[in-house]
């Protein structure tokens, strides 16, 4: 399933967003007449209205579109980068059920925050929304401030976060090019790495023609319905061009030679499953927090490793297949009781016996979320009773 949100590092004086890939954004510059000083020799009014006609019949109703709040907008956005679709529908409104408003955001204790951003991984984003929001009180906002410009300058905030923000929330024409509009584009123009040019070229042209094809009349719906475009048609593989709105302007009308991505790396890991009978009630799970000073996942809570990555066959609970960024982890989980665990476990942070109920509420790495649920220690049932307890809207 593709990541929605992009690939292409800005290459024009604009920077990359914070997780170091993103969307571009790029300032409209209207043609003249439609199709004047547009490349892909169409007219552009044209392809505008195919593509919005298309948007309002075949859009899918996600809940961020149907809010023109530029603090839910946000929070949409920052989800977005480099997490599924399905993933952040799922929690989109878990969060802002228990933080809906800035000000609740901003209030928050940033374990909290985490808590509740557990599942939708890289963290470091969630953090950075905190500081931001923690900013904007500061500054005495009520809300995120109009203007691409100004949302450049929150933490966390890249060029392409903020053209989508400006964009959707306050009709700014300024383009947004994430990895399904440059796909897009770049069939429609009939370009490619097989051309021999460079990739900053490539991004260079794209970006300076989505700010010419950009529809100044509803630039946040333009954004939005190219990206779904990319998303739902014109797919990386076997896009679907008999019902593309722009079949009739598309120069490739299939798959384009693209850059070659960095191969995904495979590795081993394995960890304990350690759960006993708790103090008063209940059970208890063991987990260890992880190093502050950890540039990846610092802070969150994980199942103790193991000494031996080699677990025998009997002792096996689970075998779990987890990627973080380029790497595909195959992880081995071993049952392990509580008189085991000094010998058969790695000293790593904080440990801490946790009765389950409290697990589904603690800022859990997405392994330890994904094993606790598989292993049925932590059910949707009582990660939903805790978003409830804390406030949350989990519907
Ligand atoms: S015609 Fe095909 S390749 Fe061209 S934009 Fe549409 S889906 Fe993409």
């Amino acid at each position: 399933m593709a990541k929605t949100r992009a690939k292409l590092a800005g290459s024009t004086g604009q920077k990359a967003t914070a997780t170091g890939k993103g969307r571009i954004a790029s300032k409209a510059k209207p043609t003249g007449r439609a199709g004047q000083a547009l490349e892909v020799g169409h007219d552009a009014a044209g392809l505008r209205a195919r593509l919005l006609s298309w948007y309002g019949a075949n859009r899918r109703d996600l809940p961020w579109r149907r809010t023109k709040d530029p603090y839910a907008i946000w929070i949409s956005e920052i989800m977005l980068q480099q997490t599924r679709v399905a993933v952040v529908v799922e929690r989109y409104q878990a969060f802002l059920g228990r933080f809906p408003s800035l000000q609740s955001l901003a209030c928050a204790q940033e374990e909290e925050v985490l808590a509740v951003w557990s599942g939708l991984g890289y963290y470091r984003r969630a953090r950075m929304m905190l500081k931001a929001a923690r900013l904007m009180t500061e500054q005495q906002r009520s809300n995120l401030p109009a203007g691409a410009e100004e949302l450049r300058k929150l933490p966390g905030i890249g060029a392409y976060t903020a053209a989508a923000i400006a964009s959707i929330a306050f009709g700014e024409t300024v383009a947004v090019v994430d990895g399904n509009v440059e796909r897009v584009l770049s069939r429609l123009q009939g370009w490619g790495f097989a051309d021999g040019q460079s990739e900053a070229a490539l991004t260079r042209k794209i970006e300076e023609l989505a700010g010419r094809l950009l529809d100044p009349a509803q630039p946040g719906d333009f954004n939005q319905a190219m990206m779904e475009l990319g998303a739902t048609v014109c797919l990386p593989r076997n896009p679907q061009c008999l019902v593309c709105p722009l079949a009739t302007d598309c120069r490739t009308k299939g798959e384009h030679a693209m850059a070659k991505r960095a191969p995904m790396v495979s590795r081993e890991a394995a960890h304990a499953l350690a759960v006993r009978k708790g103090r008063h009630d209940g059970r208890e799970v063991l987990l260890e927090q992880r190093p502050a000073t950890l540039t990846v996942m610092p802070g969150l809570w994980q199942l103790p490793e193991l000494r031996q990555s080699d677990v025998p066959e009997g002792e096996l609970r689970m075998t779990v297949r987890h990627a973080i960024m380029q790497v595909n982890y195959s992880v081995r989980i071993r049952t392990v009781v509580e008189g085991d665990v000094e010998a058969l476990t790695l000293a790593g942070g904080e440990r801490r016996w946790v009765p389950l109920g409290e697990a589904a509420g603690m800022a859990l790495t997405g392994l330890a979320r994904k094993v606790l649920t598989r292993a049925q220690l932590l059910t949707e049932a009582t990660a939903d009773a805790i978003a409830l307890r804390n406030g949350g809207d989990v519907g």
